[in-house]
């Protein structure tokens, strides 16, 4: 998410007649786009914010701007300028698209604040952006999030979920595929619950797999919430043409007690039996999740079920966290874990997934795949690859030529989350 909308910023930059520098040392204008999901990303972004000192002392022209979801946060903006006072321009992430207009005006003004929330009639469309890849593309399809789980900022910084007109969506998939994407990642909080008038996610899926502008592409979506993947969407990645077999199912706690209290809205049981229908009626479907430790209330119990369940589901990858207290949410007003338990706990969460992930991988070794080429690794000299299901495969060849292409490949060793592969 966060790397698309910096995609927005720089394609706003480029077509007003900015270009990219490959340092900070060299630029007129520094525009860091933040995350505040977790305290970590934040503090990595004030201690960069911190660097930035000296730089503006050197340089009274250079321009700094604070950008996205940490300045939401309730007196957030102040307490930034209040520490950093060679700030000068600060956006919410729904404001980011006024940043070229903003930094006209700091002649007259000396400092900039803009924080609003979005709703269906301020969103903004078909801005310029600059793509990070010319072979793969992300797509918005909801901004915000109506969800409220108790350890989660999102709602409260980037405000309710709203969706896209779909023939806004359509439009701008169609005239990625017709300029040589061909992979597409639709984007949103919680994707499964797209709604414009009558259009559903389900329809939306189906609109997309029906656009034939180009004959091979691979559409992917994130994130989808237990509570809201029924079995019409499945049935409809069963059945698409150009619909990936690869599913971002965030689990976040295996204890119904701790789901509970997270207010996730669904328990073990359902997870598992949305696994199952996964399983019957997508063959060889690559599942992936979000589990989280150290939730207020979790007890050595809660954690065995959260590790019993992994065993179960057989996630083909997990990205793991340390529950992350986030000031304003109603997990952080609970008793906190104590942060040698939390530690203990990821350590042993990431041990037993990894086991789970090297054995799924085991499984390809010696089978032949469709790969999609999507970049190259300079530094090592490998090309990278995803197969339909979303699995990593290192390709040992400097054809960049290869790049963008549909090829076929022959999986030769397996590591926990990439293959090694070559072209066959
Ligand atoms: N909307 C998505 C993604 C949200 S953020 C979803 O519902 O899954 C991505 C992941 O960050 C979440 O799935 C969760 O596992 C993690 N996360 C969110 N808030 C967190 C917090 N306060 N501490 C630790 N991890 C958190
Ligand atoms: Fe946060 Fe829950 Fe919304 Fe995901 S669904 S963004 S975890 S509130």
């Amino acid at each position: 998410m966060n790397v698309h909308e910096s995609e927005k910023i720089a394609g706003l930059l480029s077509s007003n007649g900015y270009t990219k520098v490959s340092n900070m040392q060299m630029a007129d204008i520094i525009v860091f786009n933040t995350c505040c999901i977790r305290d970590t990303a934040e503090k990595k972004i004030l201690s960069k914010i911190g660097e930035l000192k000296a730089l503006k002392r050197k340089n009274k022209n250079l321009i700094i701007a604070i950008v996205g979801c940490m300045t939401q946060q309730e007196g957030k903006a102040t307490s930034i300028l209040n520490t950093y006072n060679y700030i000068d321009i600060i956006l919410g992430s729904n404001n980011h698209l006024d940043l070229v207009k903003h930094i006209n005006e700091l002649s007259k003004k000396k400092k900039i604040v803009q924080i609003e929330s979005l709703d269906n009639n301020n969103i903004i469309e078909d801005f310029p952006i600059y793509r990070e890849s010319k072979y793969k593309a992300f797509v918005n399809i909801t901004y915000g999030c109506n969800n409220f789980c108790t350890y989660c900022i999102v709602p409260y910084v980037r405000g309710p979920e709203i969706s896209r007109n779909p023939q806004k969506i359509i439009e701008e998939i169609t005239g990625l595929l017709s300029n040589g994407i061909k992979e597409i990642t639709l984007l949103g909080q919680n994707v499964n619950s797209y709604k414009f008038e009558d259009i559903d996610f389900n329809k939306l899926l189906i609109m997309i797999d029906n656009i034939n502008v180009v004959k091979e592409f691979w559409i992917r979506f994130m994130t989808s919430h237990p509570k809201d993947l029924d079995e019409n969407i499945i049935t409809t990645i069963a059945n698409s043409k150009h619909i990936c077999n690869n599913i971002h199912l965030p689990l976040q706690s295996g204890s119904n007690k701790i789901l509970n209290l997270m207010n996730r809205k669904y328990n073990r049981e359902q997870y598992l039996n949305i696994i199952k229908i996964i399983r019957d009626k997508i063959p060889h479907c690559g599942i992936t999740t979000d589990i989280m430790v150290g939730f207020p209330y979790e007890t050595e119990e809660d954690f065995l079920d959260t590790l019993d369940i992994i065993e179960k589901a057989q996630f083909m990858n997990a990205f793991t966290f340390i529950y992350s207290q986030r000031k304003g949410t109603p997990a952080s007003e609970m008793p906190q874990i104590a942060p040698e338990i939390k530690k203990e706990r990821i350590m042993k969460l990431i041990k037993k997934q990894n086991i789970i992930a090297k054995n799924i991988s085991n499984e390809y070794v010696n089978n032949t795949y469709t790969a999609f080429v999507e970049s190259y690794d300079h530094k090592n000299k490998i090309l990278i690859a995803r197969l339909q299901d979303g699995k990593q495969v290192n390709i040992k060849n400097n054809d960049i030529s290869l790049l963008g292409c549909f090829v076929k490949i022959k999986i030769k060793n397996a590591g926990i989350s990439a293959l090694l592969g070559e072209v066959i």
